[in-house]
């Protein structure tokens, strides 16, 4: 993984530093965490409520 730290796992999304959203993923059994911006996480969310 070598994009940047400070862009959204979605939509590549540059995100100011000291705002931050992680989202856990399962990825090939592990347990993992992306930073997402603030759109994504809202959808992110939504998806995780059903
Ligand atoms: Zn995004």
């Amino acid at each position: 993984m070598t994009s940047s730290e400070n862009q959204c796992f979605y939509c590549q999304a540059e995100m100011v530093s000291n705002i931050s959203y992680h989202a856990h993923f399962l990825s090939q059994g592990e347990h993992v965490e992306k930073q997402l911006c603030k759109d994504c996480y809202r959808d992110w969310l939504d998806g995780m409520k059903e």
